[in-house]
C-alpha cells in the first residue's frame, strides 16, 4: 500500500501530525496499536490543555483530535509495527506492507513498573496503572498510588471519587508534581501520603488484599490492609522496534532535531518517545505539528 505520510501511534503527537499532513491533501495513515488517543485514553481531568477552560476528560479530547484528523481524510488502522525498512521506505505490519515518502513516530511511552513479584499476576485483579479505567471498581475501598509526580497525585485525587480512602506511597518526603496538584491533593481529607515508604510485596492469590511498605530510612516494614493499588512511576518510551532506524539515547528516547527530524532524512520524531525535557499533551502536539510541517517541507523540497 502507497502512502505519502505513515505515523506511527495515535496520541496527541501523532493526531496533530495526521491533521497538519493530511490537510496538506497528503495521503496519510495512522498506524495504532491499541487505541487513538494514547494515553489521554488512561487520563482523567485535564486542566492545563488550552481551550478547555473547565478541563476535559483524557478519552473526550482523544475522540475530538481523532474525529478532527478523519475530518481531513487521514485513515486510521490498528496493527503492530514489525519492521522499518530504511533503505526503501517501507514499514511492515502483522497485516499489511506500507511503502511511503515521508516517517513520522509518534509511539510515545507505556507505564514504568515497580518490577514486584505477583505484579504482572496482580494486574487487572486489584493491581492498576490506569485509575480511569479502574476507579470505579474501587468504591468505598482503600486504595493506594505509589508515586510522587503529576500523574500519580492527579489521579489520587480522581480516585477519591470513588475510594474511601487514598494513601500515596512515595519514596521522598517532598512530591515531584506541579505545587497546585500538591496543594489541591493536601487539602483532601481522603488523601493521606505515607512519605519515604517504598512498596516491597503485594499480598493476595487471586486478587489484592495488603501489601507491605518499608520505610527507607528506618528500614522498618509494616502491611496496609488494601484492595487497589495504582502504580504511577513514570513512563518507558516505546521505540523498541526502531532501536537500528533511527538514532536512539541511552533510555531509549528517539534523537531528534528542532524540526523533529531523525538522523534518517525522510523519518521524523515527536510526543514522548522523543529526548526533550517537557512532557505534556501541548507540548506533544507542539511537536505533532513541527513533525509534519518539517515532512511536508521535506516532501516539497
Ligand atoms: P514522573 O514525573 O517521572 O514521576 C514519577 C514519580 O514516580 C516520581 O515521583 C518518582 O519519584 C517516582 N518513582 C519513579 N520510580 C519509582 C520506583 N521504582 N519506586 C517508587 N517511586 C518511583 O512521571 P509522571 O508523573 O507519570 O509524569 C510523566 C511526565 O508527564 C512528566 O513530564 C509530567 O510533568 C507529565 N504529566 C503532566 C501532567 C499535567 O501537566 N497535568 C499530568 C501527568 C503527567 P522521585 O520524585 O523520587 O523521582
Amino acid at each position: 500500500m502507497e502512502k505519502d505520510v505513515i505515523i506511527i501511534g495515535g496520541g496527541p503527537a501523532g493526531l496533530t501530525a495526521a491533521i497538519y499532513c493530511s490537510r496538506a491533501m497528503l495521503k496519510t495513515v495512522v498506524i495504532e496499536e491499541q487505541s487513538v488517543g494514547g494515553q489521554m485514553v488512561f487520563t482523567t481531568d485535564i486542566e492545563n490543555y488550552p481551550g478547555f477552560p473547565d478541563g476535559v476528560m483524557g478519552p473526550e479530547l482523544g475522540g475530538l483530535m481523532e474525529k478532527q484528523a478523519k475530518r481531513f481524510g487521514t485513515e486510521i488502522v490498528y496493527e503492530t509495527i514489525k519492521f522499518v525498512d530504511k533503505n526503501n521506505k517501507k514499514v511492515v505490519t502483522d497485516r499489511n506492507e506500507y511503502s511511503c515518502k515521508a516517517l513520522i513516530i509518534a509511539t510515545g511511552a507505556s507505564p514504568m513498573k515497580l518490577g514486584l513479584e505477583k505484579e504482572v499476576e496482580l494486574t487487572g485483579k486489584g493491581v492498576s496503572y490506569c485509575a480511569t479505567c479502574d476507579g470505579a471498581f474501587f468504591r468505598d475501598q482503600i486504595v493506594a498510588v505509589v508515586g510522587g509526580g503529576n500523574t500519580a497525585i492527579e489521579e489520587a485525587i480522581f480516585l477519591t471519587n470513588f475510594a474511601s480512602n487514598v494513601y500515596i506511597i512515595h519514596r521522598r518526603d517532598k512530591f515531584r508534581a506541579e505545587k497546585y496538584l500538591q496543594e489541591k491533593a493536601l487539602k483532601n481529607e481522603k488523601i493521606k501520603p505515607l512519605w519515604n515508604k517504598v512498596v516491597t510485596k503485594l499480598h493476595g492469590d487471586d486478587s489484592l488484599s495488603a501489601i507491605t511498605i518499608k520505610d527507607v530510612l528506618t528500614g522498618k516494614e509494616e502491611t496496609v490492609n488494601l484492595s487497589g493499588l495504582f502504580i504511577f512511576v513514570g513512563y518507558k518510551p516505546r521505540t523498541e522496534v526502531f532501536k537500528d532506524v533511527v538514532d536512539i539515547d541511552e533510555a531509549g528516547y528517539i534523537v531528534a532535531n528542532e524540526f523533529r527530524q531523525t538522523n534518517v532524512d525522510w523519518i521524523f520524531a515527536a510526543g514522548d518517545c522523543v529526548k526533550k525535557p517537557y512532557k505534556q499533551i501541548a507540548t506533544a502536539v507542539g511537536d505533532g505539528c513541527t513533525a509534519a510541517m518539517s515532512a511536508i517541507a521535506y516532501l516539497e523540497s
